[in-house]
């Protein structure tokens, strides 16, 4: 059997080693997973006392419109009804729009570094993808270069904001007067995915753009601040225009009863998110000193994770980590590392260790 084309060039996605291989392999009484960004608080109290109480009708298939949810997720955001995608994760989210939008030829623009799976998919469609570099001094997505990168061919402009792994934030005042200078029949899409988590501005998303402007999509995930990475729910705001191809490309029953439910309650949970959004914002703060105290670059995050300079091979450095109880993200540069912010003791562990190390 031969597989598509456009797979040849493409090698499947190696998410962070789970904490129980690690401790195993290593001997460990205890390892903390800093590489995925997940929310170190896990969820809502309010979300485990509603999902021990849900599980029953599971006999039948989930409400494929997800309409409960999307009533809740309209009245949170103020948008209709109709203009919500949900899927398992922005991950499915981001592909159902590829597959629903690109055909071999067109191109999409995305920042470089950015979230892997924009480029995954548009390469699978046989589009291709034109990579606009971050600036390298403050690791932000060049808004600029990406204007001039936009050719008749261009479907797509992916931007991640915060932007994965950079965790930097553009504010809004620059992504509007980027979006009114970009072409109507390019779409920008907006992965707030840490949307949550900024601190710097009041208006922290796109979603009032969607009122004026015809060609965005702003998305939105459980995966982050809301902590429920495990259930694989997240959602976008889209053009009506576009509703109809992404139903026919979305599979009927793509989310499940549980994950539906679950999100509901954590969205009624906002304390929750504050709370975890605080206790972020202090523990980044602490990175931020240390990493000015050993003069090691790094940007800016407005994300729960931070992205710096090692100066050195940076999986080499991970695996040092790993042998210590810390799993950590290598590889999106060279010598660079992305860690999460965990809890503040283990903050200040890890930290400890790239004392000795670096
Ligand atoms: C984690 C992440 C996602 C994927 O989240 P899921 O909803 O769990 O699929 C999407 N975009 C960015 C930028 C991310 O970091």
């Amino acid at each position: 059997m031969k597989e598509k084309a456009t797979l040849a060039s493409l090698s499947p996605y190696v998410p962070g080693r789970p904490i129980a291989d690690v401790q195993k392999e290593f001997k460990l009484d205890k390892v903390v997973k800093l590489a995925s960004n997940e929310n170190p608080f896990g969820f809502s109290q309010r979300v485990q006392e509603a999902l021990a109480q849900s599980l029953t009708g599971l006999e039948y298939y989930p409400d494929g419109g997800a309409k409960a949810l999307k009533k809740a997720i309209a009245n949170v955001n103020q948008v209709s009804e109709e203009r919500i995608l949900v899927g398992a994760g922005l991950d499915d989210v981001i592909q159902i729009i590829s597959r629903s939008l690109l055909s071999p030829g067109d191109e999409i623009i995305v920042a470089d570094p950015t979230f892997s799976q924009y480029e995954l998919h548009a390469v699978i469609e046989g589009a291709k993808v034109v990579k606009v570099p971050v600036k390298q001094s403050s690791g932000e997505m060049d808004l600029e270069a990406m204007l001039e990168a936009i050719t008749a061919k261009t479907k797509i402009i992916w931007l991640c904001n915060p932007n994965n792994p950079t965790g930097t934030y553009l504010p809004q005042s620059l992504i509007r007067a980027f979006i009114e200078k970009v072409p109507t029949d390019v779409l920008v899409i907006s992965d707030e995915a840490y949307q949550e988590y900024v601190t710097d501005e009041a208006i922290s998303t796109s979603l009032p753009l969607l009122e004026t402007l015809s060609n965005i999509i702003v998305m939105r995930t459980f995966s982050k601040a809301y902590g429920l990475a495990g259930l694989r729910i997240g959602y976008a705001i889209i053009p009506t225009t576009v509703s109809r191809a992404f139903d026919i490309v979305r599979p009927p029953f793509n989310t499940s009863t549980i994950a539906q439910k679950a999100a509901i309650v954590a969205l009624e949970d906002q304390a929750f998110i504050e709370h975890s959004v605080a206790v972020n914002q202090e523990e980044l703060a602490k990175w931020e000193t240390f990493l000015e105290a050993k003069q090691l670059p790094y940007y800016h995050s407005q994300a729960n994770f931070i992205f710096f300079d090692v100066k050195q091979d940076s999986k080499a450095l991970a695996h040092q980590l790993m042998q210590r109880g810390f799993i950590v993200r290598a590889g999106l540069r060279p010598e660079w590392l992305r860690i999460t912010i965990g809890h503040a003791a283990d903050n200040q562990a890890i930290r400890t260790i790239l004392e000795e190390l670096l």
